[in-house]
């Protein structure tokens, strides 16, 4: 079996070697066919007016809202906008069911913003719930439970993406949202005398309007590159590759992450991870941060093979066990692409950089966002002068600073600390022994306290994210 890694962002496209293209395998912003001003992620310009979807005068279908991609961001995106009667078109490249490159982990904060979207969640339908953190570093082992508090539940969920972003898409639809699949966005339509987007392009030369367009295309997000929002260059990234192997430990109610990767002699910012699916198959990976000094040269794939040798051999990862080849992305992280709203388009989940850079969690900052977003939007198109809609959708950026902002900066600061093995050594070593200290770190990296009250930690952590200064 092949081992190979795609470009960040393209589930659906034939695997690429990690080598080509882009050292170590670190996908570049736009790699993925996008081609600046080309036909591909080109701009179309045309004269229909911005507000509206009526009366365009071009051939092409109209919509409220003009949803690009059917990930968790998008779905959920589509599920609240069709949910607050307003008309939605989602349009995803490929078809479902579909594979993504992912660790199909859930943390309770995924889990709750799944409850809230009336996603059904029963244990003997494939959601595969988990008690908490089993971590492993520098000689120490710790398991710690999810903290059961009234904000979030107190158990998280495994689901391989191919079922759950399926799942999410079939919610979306069901609640009115209208879904084409197999329809590839090649751009975005401007208005040449506004320079707002007032729809967008496709591969099979049809044209979709909309009053708003939200880009929810993923890390690559060429909608937003073709709008002139590239990745930020001071914003973390991470790059992570997984594969599956059956295994004895696929039923494991612990999320596992190994904090020991070591490049020579070197301590690397990132972790292993090892989530039991349920199935017969264990989802296994490494990811690690861009602020290692070798980030850009850096063999995934390597590090993988050499981490899983040191495992005991009856856990079975080894190479005639594994089921799937080693497909590995980019982690867009700490609002790494901005702003989140500008000329008619919104930006949702990993196309808006969203990604904690504490543990590499997206799924809940996507559907999260989506809430926002949608939010904001069904707001705005209710008011009835383009001045008016404006001023409600310029809420967007400030709603997303003010809820993750100060939580994002401190997470740049610790991705800089990990980035130093020094530190990164002394954490691992004496961190992980330490019952409280690991507790402590638990809360922080997955963001999860109450959001009002709570025991001091709580109320130490949201005073430090509150005060700390969003970028
Ligand atoms: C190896 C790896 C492991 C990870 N593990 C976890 C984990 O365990 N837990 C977690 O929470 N997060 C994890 N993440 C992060 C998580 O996968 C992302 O944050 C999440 O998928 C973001 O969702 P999204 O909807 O914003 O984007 P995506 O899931 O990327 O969805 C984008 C969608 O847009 C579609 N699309 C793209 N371009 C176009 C176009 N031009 N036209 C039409 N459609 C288009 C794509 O086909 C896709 O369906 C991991 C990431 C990686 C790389």
């Amino acid at each position: 079996m092949t081992e190979q890694v795609p470009p960040a962002g393209t589930p659906d496209l034939p695997p690429q070697d990690a080598g080509a293209g882009h050292p170590g395998g670190v996908p570049a912003d736009g790699e993925v066919g996008a081609a600046r001003g080309s036909a591909s992620g080109g701009v179309t310009r045309g004269s229909v007016p911005g507000g509206s979807v009526s009366g365009g005068g071009a051939a092409g279908e109209t919509a409220d809202v003009v949803v690009v991609g059917a990930g968790p961001a998008g779905s959920a995106v589509s599920y609240y906008l069709a949910t607050s009667g307003l008309d939605v078109l989602l349009l995803e490249k490929t078809h479902f069911p579909r594979e993504k490159v992912c660790g199909d982990g859930l943390t309770p904060r995924a889990v709750r913003a799944l409850t809230a979207m009336g996603v059904p969640l029963p244990e003997n339908d494939g959601w595969l719930r988990n008690r908490g953190l089993r971590i492993i570093g520098g000689g120490g082992r710790i398991e710690l439970d999810w903290p059961e508090l009234s904000s979030y539940p107190g158990y998280g969920l495994v689901r391989a993406r191919t079922d759950f972003d399926q799942i999410l898409a079939r919610h979306a639809q069901k609640a009115g949202a209208r879904l084409l699949e197999g329809v590839a966005v090649t751009g975005p339509l401007v208005d040449d005398r506004t320079g707002r987007i007032t729809g967008v392009t496709t591969r099979d030369g049809r044209s979709f309007r909309g009053r708003l367009v939200v880009a929810a295309d993923g890390n690559s997000s060429r909608l937003s590159v073709a709008m002139g929002l590239h990745k930020r260059e001071d914003r973390p990234l991470g790059v992570a590759v997984r594969t599956y192997y059956t295994s004895p430990r696929h039923d494991d109610d612990y999320l596992e992450a190994w904090l020991d990767l070591w490049d020579g002699s070197s301590l690397l910012p990132g972790y292993g991870w090892i989530f039991g699916m349920g199935d017969g198959t264990s989802n296994v990976g490494v990811g690690l941060l861009n602020t290692s000094a070798g980030f850009g040269e850096i063999d995934y794939r390597g590090l993988l093979r050499r981490w899983l040798a040191a495992m005991p051999a009856e856990w079975g990862f080894v190479e005639e066990n594994r089921t799937q080849p080693v497909r590995g992305a980019a982690l867009p992280m700490a609002f790494n692409r901005t702003p989140h709203y500008t000329r008619g388009l919104m930006l949702v989940g990993d196309a808006g950089g969203m990604v904690n850079p504490f543990n590499g969690e997206g799924i809940a900052y996507a559907l999260e966002s989506a809430e926002v977003a949608a939010r904001v939007i069904t707001q705005a198109l209710a008011r009835t002068t383009p001045a008016g809609r404006e001023l409600v959708l310029q809420t967007y950026p400030r709603q997303l600073k003010d809820a993750y902002g100060g939580y994002y900066t401190l997470g740049r600061i610790f991705v800089e600390l990990i980035g130093k093995p020094s530190f990164m050594k002394f954490a691992t070593k004496h961190g992980v022994k330490r019952p409280a200290v690991m507790r402590f770190s638990m809360k922080l990296l997955g963001n999860l306290t109450e959001t009002r009250g709570g025991d001091a930690v709580d109320r130490l952590l949201n005073a430090v994210s509150k005060m700390t200064p969003a970028a």
